[in-house]
């Protein structure tokens, strides 16, 4: 799950809070607001499912599982098993 923080301060604090001693680790880039802006909507893209166009980004669903061209999250896997499951021939 990804956790939006308004400032880097309190992106560092909460990262301290659930691993110990990581801002140590913290190291200064060159990225600029705009590429890590342009970034996070690239990685958004890649994250949605394929069926509902929700992204993980959005905290719609937990898992999403990739296919060749498609990919599809938990809530539409749940949702067409159930449909499957309700036209069955009893
Ligand atoms: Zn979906």
């Amino acid at each position: 799950m990804v956790e939006e923080h308004a400032t880097r301060e309190e992106s560092r604090a909460n990262a301290e809070k659930h691993y110990k001693g990581i801002n140590r680790k913290w190291i200064k880039t060159d990225y600029k607001k705009k590429n890590a802006k342009k970034l996070f909507n690239k990685e958004k893209e890649e994250m949605k499912c394929s069926f509902c166009g929700n992204s993980h980004y959005d905290h719609e669903f937990t898992s999403l599982i990739c296919g060749k061209e498609e990919k599809i999250c938990d809530k539409c896997v749940k949702r067409f098993s159930e449909e499957l499951s309700s036209n069955e021939i009893s």
